[in-house]
């Protein structure tokens, strides 16, 4: 299987906002809060958990694999290729090998990035100027992280990273999540 299961520890929070009803969508779309990443996107996020860990951090993941049917709900709710592929195109989520993520201090209260998740504004924009200087450092801070881990910004969303290659991966659906990984 190409998925693997990405499991909550000390330095890697959870909070699957598609499994609830805090996402743009309004409602859950996600069945379970569960996280599961492509097997070759499971090291580069467990080093960007160890470079957070190395300076206090803890890191939030929000998503990472969706499977295609989620990216169609999403697309028919806002079909804005700023902030979502369009299904036919496919997302890196549904490859597998992207995470949308930010970063908490060691309480576990979330860095201010500026904007919240999923803002579709262009607030979000990793160099936008409307953002406090804090903010800017927080998101340098991410970006540091996750670039030292081999991951890949996406200059319009800074909660977003995928792998360097992301598009040579098939884009996969719910079915290739299997009752057994759960
Ligand atoms: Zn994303």
């Amino acid at each position: 299987m190409p998925l693997r299961r990405v499991l909550p520890s000390d330095h890697l929070l959870l909070d699957i906002k598609y499994a609830t009803a805090d996402n743009f969508t309004g409602q859950p779309v996600y069945k379970k809060p569960l996280c599961f990443i492509h097997a070759d996107a499971y090291e580069p996020l467990m080093a960007a958990v160890r470079a957070a860990a190395a300076q206090g951090l803890k890191v939030k993941v929000f998503d990472a694999f969706r499977p295609q049917e989620a990216q169609e709900l999403f697309w028919a709710h806002t079909p804005d290729p700023d902030f979502l592929a369009p299904p036919e195109k496919g997302s890196n989520h549904s490859r597998g090998v992207a995470v949308d993520l930010t970063l908490c201090d060691a309480q576990g209260n979330e860095l201010d990035m500026g904007t919240a998740f999923d803002a579709f504004t262009p607030l979000s924009f990793h160099a936008a100027e409307g953002v406090p200087d804090h903010a800017k450092r927080n998101r340098q801070t991410l970006l540091t992280i996750m670039q030292g881990a081999g991951w890949v910004m996406n200059p319009k969303e800074w909660w977003h990273y995928q792998l360097p290659d992301a598009k040579r991966y098939t884009v996969l659906r719910d079915r290739d999540l299997t009752e057994h990984m759960m």
